[in-house]
């Protein structure tokens, strides 16, 4: 039966119909990451001139590991002469998804977003840093090549003002209290060194996991690296084992930099698969319509990464 439930810190109204994932067409067929998208790679060593000048460059014995430069086709203008809207090229390697890195190169990626996150957040015009990233063309991805989108706004987002209003109009901080509910057990696919990752009671899209911290942290600079770097692995390959392949965003929640409480606000990271299209009805309501229900999800998830070794 079709149920509703509400998105636990936007509020936004999720409808939950697993009866349409029966569907002819239910399933995007375009949710597979491409290999067809534009080639030559910009991104790729040796066609470094294709970018705009990097901003950084990671190097070991003489080959770059990692660059950042301006986006070529900015969402925003720069901001005091400084580029707002970054890509993180983590890898030289073209074909290395997510899923597929070690630890070491997780961990070294995770530092690299920090680092640009750091450097837009101590900015005085930004109140925002937005940091994702799209894997596969049905979740945007432009350019095959593995990399990262941030963006440094001069305002609060709507969707950060919507959770920091949600964590400051709580008695409590909803985030913490979830765990402490035994009855939202059945939503967590798995538990790694002070990270939980949990399907949201409210998910937008079939098999959202979000990889919380356990302890209240507003900031995400404060985190663990290794530790979110083992999350983001077991999550991308929870995912590829359930649905091989799949595109899914990846989206970065910590608090507007500027705002008052913003130590309410408890820093998270969202892992959307784009196994269906956002269609007409999203655009008519403003609400959510999804196949899958989150203890589906969560316990799909669950048997994906114990049904072989990581
Ligand atoms: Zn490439
Ligand atoms: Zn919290």
């Amino acid at each position: 039966m079709p149920s509703v439930s509400r998105h636990p810190l936007t509020h936004e109204e999720v409808l939950v119909s697993p009866e349409r994932s029966e569907r002819p067409g239910a399933w995007s067929q375009d949710s597979a990451a491409g290999e067809s998208i534009a080639a030559p790679c910009p991104f790729c060593p040796g066609n470094e001139d294709q970018t705009p000048p990097e901003i950084i460059r990671r190097e070991v014995n003489g080959a770059w590991t990692a660059r950042v430069v301006p986006n070529l086709y900015p969402a925003t203008a720069p901001m005091n002469g400084v580029a707002s809207h970054e890509v993180l090229i983590d890898t030289a390697l073209h074909e290395a998804p997510l899923r597929d890195r070690d630890l070491r190169s997780l961990s070294s990626t995770i530092r690299l977003w920090k680092e640009r996150y750091a450097m837009h957040a101590s900015r005085e015009c930004v109140e925002s840093v937005i940091f994702f990233r799209n894997e596969g063309r049905a979740a945007g991805q432009s350019i095959a090549h593995p990399h990262g989108q941030l963006i440094a706004l001069p305002f609060v987002t709507p969707r950060l003002a919507a959770e920091l209003q949600s964590f400051t109009a709580a008695p409590e901080c909803p985030l913490c209290t979830t765990p402490r509910d035994p009855s939202t057990e059945r939503l967590v696919v798995e538990r790694c060194h002070g990270v939980t990752l949990r399907c949201p009671s409210a998910p937008r899209f079939p098999y959202e996991v979000w990889i919380i911290p356990d302890r209240h942290e507003p900031d995400w600079l404060a985190c663990d690296g290794e530790a979110l770097a083992e999350a983001l692995q077991v999550a991308t390959r929870a995912l590829d084992r359930r649905w091989p392949g799949a595109a899914f965003n990846v989206t970065l929640s910590s608090t507007p930099v500027h705002v008052p409480k913003r130590d309410r606000f408890h820093w998270h990271i969202e892992l959307l698969p784009r196994l269906t299209n956002i269609a007409g009805f999203e655009l008519a309501t403003g609400s959510w319509l999804n196949i899958v229900d989150a203890e589906r999800a969560a316990s799909e998830l669950r048997a994906a990464l114990t049904s072989s070794s990581r």
